[in-house]
């Protein structure tokens, strides 16, 4: 017996546990690919795949909705794939393991992938039904949506001809998506022109940990602490203090995280180390204050160690190194004022590390609006530029755009008054700061009408990922609702 053999929506779920025996870890899609293909064939549906594995496909209207307007649906076959701690599991064999827990869908010992099997579920229901009035549907599912929305980037466009779209790549249900925010990412590499650490000197270790750290996206507004761009601070003021080289930095998980970590090594002749341990902690202990309500658990330590670093960073680098950390943008630069409470734009210093002969800080910025996400990237290449050599900027990754907001969208009409049909009561709409794929669609099809409805998923990203059945239960009547109302 299926797992989910008794879990409503039937149809939906009968095709989440068939994606979810196939492997679908982002770059290794094809096993997903190939089975929603024979499913396009046995059924006699148009497809076209392209050679990421990429799949668009095509079903027409039903009888009486032949001529209304063709509607795109979109979401993604890939999945992000975690262990737990101590779990063995080979997804490329065993694909997710589904247990039902509650009104709750898991995985055993993995993540599940309802990120965003479930949105290719509901496609995959829709194209297989004979009872749902809709119009002609459009359906891409994109591949490796999760290492940087490449599918999206790539996915031939030409193949569409609708003007209408619904994306399902969003995570809860009393939403309706109505924009949504892109991003980039910008690298700076900072020479740092080693040489032998000085003889006779102390090692002195800055720690900062502790802080609450984040979503580069959701959490930017809190005004949490940078542990990044604190330990530059905390640099600028040592090196102020004394004679003091760099022998390492490092900072951060990853460029879309807030660090709530970040360490030095410092070196310093032994008759400077008071003084400058007296600065550093002076500081922080003003900096702690500026963050007490934000970031109540900051702690920052300076103490001296056993290390015995070889070398450090020549003095000029050193000093371009604390002056770029110090003059990069970091937080909110504008407020959303079209969507009160939104914010606009943003960008967070997340990685820093040494790494060969230059430490790398990587940055994400994300807005709604692409010219002030590019105003940030191109001040971050003037400041490598006036910073001169040993200091170069770049672009890392893509250059996603933004679905922006539109107060007029018919689809958002329309889906406004199915959910109130069917939930009875109004959705909430949103328009999130996250960047996502269809932000590719919107800024590459002329005149498209777009919205995001979700499902409540939970823990994403993570062992501990659980879709909540029982709204899916809930999704798919306001998706048939939403189906037949497309003809207006
Ligand atoms: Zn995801």
């Amino acid at each position: 017996m299926r797992v989910l053999e008794t879990i409503e929506p039937k149809e939906v779920m009968f095709f989440f546990e068939e994606l979810s025996a196939r492997h679908r870890c982002s770059q290794h899609e094809k096993d997903a690919t190939d089975y929603i293909a024979a499913f396009a064939e046995t059924r006699g549906l148009e497809y076209h795949r392209d050679q990421l594995d990429n799949i668009i496909v095509k079903k027409p209207g039903t009888p009486g909705y032949e001529a209304a307007p063709t509607v795109i649906l979109h979401g993604h076959i890939d999945m992000v794939c975690k262990l737990d701690e101590g779990v063995t599991h080979d997804f490329a064999t065993q694909g997710v393991t589904l247990k039902v827990d509650g009104d709750r869908i898991r995985a055993e010992g993995t993540t599940l992938g309802a990120d965003n099997g479930l949105g290719i579920s509901y496609m995959l229901a829709l194209l297989d039904s004979d009872d749902i009035p809709h119009p002609p549907l459009e359906c891409v599912m994109t591949v490796m949506e999760e290492m940087g929305k490449v599918g999206g980037d790539n996915v031939d466009l030409t193949k569409l001809t609708g003007k209408r779209m619904i994306d399902f790549n969003w995570i809860e249900e009393k939403q309706l998506l109505a924009g949504c925010s892109g991003d980039v990412s910008c690298r700076i590499d900072v020479d740092t022109e080693w040489q032998a650490a000085p003889a006779g000197h102390l090692a002195l270790i800055v720690d900062i940990r502790g802080l609450l750290g984040g979503h580069c996206e959701f959490d930017i507004h809190l005004e949490r602490g940078n542990a990044i761009a604190i330990l530059g601070r905390l640099l600028r003021a040592a090196m102020k203090a004394g004679n003091v080289a760099v022998a390492r930095v490092s900072g951060g998980v990853q460029n879309n995280v807030i660090p709530a970590e970040a360490q030095a090594t410092l070196l310093v002749a032994e008759t400077e180390a008071a003084t400058v341990t007296k600065a550093v902690e002076a500081l922080a202990g003003d900096i702690k204050a500026e963050f007490r309500r934000a970031d109540p658990g900051m702690r920052i330590e300076i103490s001296r160690s056993d290390a015995r670093p070889e070398r450090v960073m020549s003095e000029a680098a050193a000093k371009r190194l604390v002056q770029v950390i110090a003059l990069l943008p970091n937080g909110i630069t504008n407020q959303n004022l079209e969507v009160p409470g939104n914010w606009e734009t943003s960008n967070n210093i997340g990685l820093m590390i040494t790494a060969g002969d230059r430490v790398e800080i990587t940055s994400t910025i994300t807005s709604a609006v692409t010219s002030r996400k590019h105003l940030l990237l191109d001040q971050m290449m003037q400041l490598a530029d006036l910073a001169g050599e040993g200091v170069r900027a770049k672009q890392i990754g893509l250059d996603a755009p933004e679905f922006p907001w539109n107060p007029n969208s018919r689809m958002l009409e329309i889906a406004r008054q199915s959910y109130e049909r069917v939930m009875g009561c109004k959705p909430d709409v949103l328009v999130s700061v996250c960047s996502l794929e269809l932000g590719m669609f919107t800024q590459r099809i002329d005149g498209l009408d777009t919205i995001g409805i979700g499902t409540n998923l939970f823990d994403l990203h993570s062992p501990k990922e659980s879709m909540d059945h029982t709204s899916a239960a809930r999704v798919w009547p306001l998706i048939k609702d939403v189906m037949r109302s497309l003809n207006q």
